[in-house]
């Protein structure tokens, strides 16, 4: 469960650091870009299918998610998770794989990630929020994020076809 919780968000923090934010700090901290125009191109290129995905999603009523305002956002959500994943995996070894609860531990992973984003806000809020918060929803942290992870699929055996098996399943860490 912190794997999926606080192991993801320390996962979304790190990824800031080489991506189109953290691309303009070099390593001492100084504000010099240390991308190559290629490194540029190459990023852009994926991150856009974060934008067509985030801009699907519904936030409140006829309001949808802004996938450009959102966008660093989301792609850090979708790499911290995954950073977090491979770290329970790393942690787990060749253990036998203990359930709780009736969960595996990776299945707890995507609980714990599902918990950490729970709201309850009022449809004004929503609106309101969609037009100025550079990160999504928390339906969308939670279910667009693991609707892009073939982890996800496989800990819970979705089928091809479940609605959160995303098509195309969109990646840039
Ligand atoms: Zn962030």
């Amino acid at each position: 469960m912190n794997f999926g919780a606080i192991g993801a968000v320390i996962g979304h923090e790190l990824t800031h650091g080489f991506d189109d934010s953290g691309s303009q700090f070099d390593a001492q901290g100084n504000l010099r870009n240390w991308w190559t125009p290629k490194d540029r191109e190459q990023f852009d290129k994926l991150e856009g299918c974060f934008v067509k995905e985030y801009d699907s999603f519904v936030a409140v009523d006829d309001v949808h998610v802004r996938g450009q305002l959102t966008l660093g956002e989301n792609t850090a959500d979708n790499g911290g998770l995954r950073i977090a994943d491979m770290a329970l995996l790393d942690v787990l070894g060749n253990a036998p794989q203990k359930s709780i609860d009736g969960f595996t531990p990776e299945q707890r992973l995507f609980v714990g990630w599902g918990q950490i984003w729970c709201e309850n806000e009022r449809p004004e809020f929503a609106r309101m929020m969609a037009g100025v918060n550079e990160h999504s929803p928390g339906k969308f942290r939670v279910n667009g994020v693991v609707g892009n992870m073939p982890e996800f699929q496989k800990a819970y055996s979705c089928k091809p076809d479940a609605p959160m098996v995303r098509k195309p399943a969109c990646r840039v860490w």
